[in-house]
């Protein structure tokens, strides 16, 4: 059977992550990050097999990253690429769903960067860089925004003047939307359904963290809005706050927009309640267990605001068929699962708690206890929904008939 390899690049502005998959291999070939990017401090850190190695990029470069990848390319490829990948953050209204790059897509990408300023621009680059690079064959952008292109506009808009939505662009977008659709496919082959079947609400929480309500494989609502700071609580992000705050903080404070941007994206979240002490859950149950008050705080309010959002959520869905829980600490945190299913006992659920315990090798699995819906934890797999979604494309479209041409 002929394996078709897709390389799948998430570039940032000072990092550049890859990963080689093959179409019927279950992990990746070649995985690796290249980080400090920008910096004389440059290093590309990777993985195949057993085999694990550094290499240091003198320059910082994100074009002598991407080269540096062709050698590793040519000795654990088995064949020649089919594609590249790029995940793409922010594809504003213009894409609901994987696009093979061209120039209209660039341009479209552009267009999007002031909804995605951190975000967009690297990604660009790495775009550029890897064309080069890996020359002859297609681009394929996946956006964490397209997946929620199917929610209607009474969960997208927000109530604020109509030239704001139609003029600039001021609306719900949501992001993870490659993770959402990933878990939530999983779930229905995990609960013996039709794949993508199934009303699921989905927590994909990692350092940054967002719920979805998913209706036979369409998102119809989701927690983060028109930037990733809407919603949950994160590890250093703020999630939802009164708008006000900015005017207070401004009048009261005199701190100007940079430094209350800097607050509610980098200073607040899971590292702003515990006190400053950690935005790593993992460190954070560990000093509540030891009785902290800013750690038992900090996993409190995270566990009630993500129960208070996924209960929000519902009312997008005619019936749960289930809860999936995913990300770093979706997937690996008991505490987390069980604190938070605790607050949504008005819709039936309930964890088994040895089911919730995380086994070794952490598969996907059910833990709900007796009549509860089911409560689903689900390892996420992005670089393989990307590898996935690439390989329709290109499947789709080398079977769409070629125009006939009329004279
Ligand atoms: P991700 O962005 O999906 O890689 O998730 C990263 C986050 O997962 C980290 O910041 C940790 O807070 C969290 N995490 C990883 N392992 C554990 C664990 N065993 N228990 C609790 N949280 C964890």
């Amino acid at each position: 059977m002929s394996d078709r390899l897709v390389l799948v690049i998430n570039c940032g502005s000072s990092s550049l992550k890859f990963a080689l998959l093959g179409e019927h291999h279950s992990s990746p070939l070649l995985s690796g990050l290249a980080e400090r990017l920008g910096t004389p401090e440059g290093i590309l850190n990777w993985k195949a097999g057993d085999i694990r190695e550094q290499v240091p990029i003198a320059d910082g470069r994100h074009s002598s990253a991407m080269t540096s990848l062709l050698p590793l390319i040519e000795r654990f490829a088995p064949q020649p690429l089919t594609a590249v990948g790029h995940r793409i953050v922010h594809g504003g209204e213009h894409f609901t769903g994987a696009r093979i790059i061209d120039d209209d897509v660039i341009a479209a990408i552009s267009q999007s960067a002031p909804l995605a300023p951190l975000h967009n621009p690297a990604q660009l680059t790495g775009i550029n860089e890897a064309r080069q690079v890996f020359a002859d064959i297609p681009h394929i952008a996946i956006f964490d925004t397209a997946f929620h292109q199917t929610m209607p506009p009474h969960a997208y808009r927000y109530a604020l003047p109509e030239e704001l939505y139609s003029e600039h662009g001021v609306r719900r977008y949501g992001f993870h939307g490659t993770s959402h659709r990933y878990v939530s496919t999983q779930a229905s082959l995990l609960m013996g359904m039709e794949p993508g079947h199934g009303a699921w609400l989905t927590a994909h929480l990692g350092n940054g963290c967002s719920t979805c309500a998913i209706l036979d494989g369409r998102s119809l609502d989701t927690s983060m809005g028109m930037t990733p700071l809407e919603g949950l609580v994160m590890g250093t992000r703020s999630g939802d706050v009164d708008p006000n705050l900015h005017s207070h903080l401004a009048r009261n404070l005199g701190w100007d927009l940079e430094r209350i941007d800097h607050m509610l994206n980098r200073e607040s979240g899971l590292l702003g309640l515990s006190g400053g002490l950690s935005n790593d859950m993992r460190t954070l149950v560990a000093a509540r267990a030891d009785g902290h008050p800013g750690a038992t705080l900090a996993v409190d309010v995270f566990c009630y605001r993500l129960a208070r959002s996924l209960a929000g959520l519902a009312v997008a869905l005619p019936r749960i068929d289930g809860v999936v829980f995913t990300g770093g600490i979706g997937e690996n945190s008991p505490l987390v699962r069980e604190l938070t299913v605790r607050h949504l006992a008005l819709f039936g659920l309930a964890i088994d708690p040895a089911a919730n315990a995380t086994p070794p090798g952490n598969p996907a699995r059910q833990i709900q206890a007796g009549n509860s819906p089911a409560i689903l934890v689900i390892p996420t797999d992005e670089e393989r929904q990307i590898t996935d979604e690439c390989l329709a494309l290109l499947d789709f479209n080398a079977n769409q008939p070629v125009e006939q041409e009329t004279d």
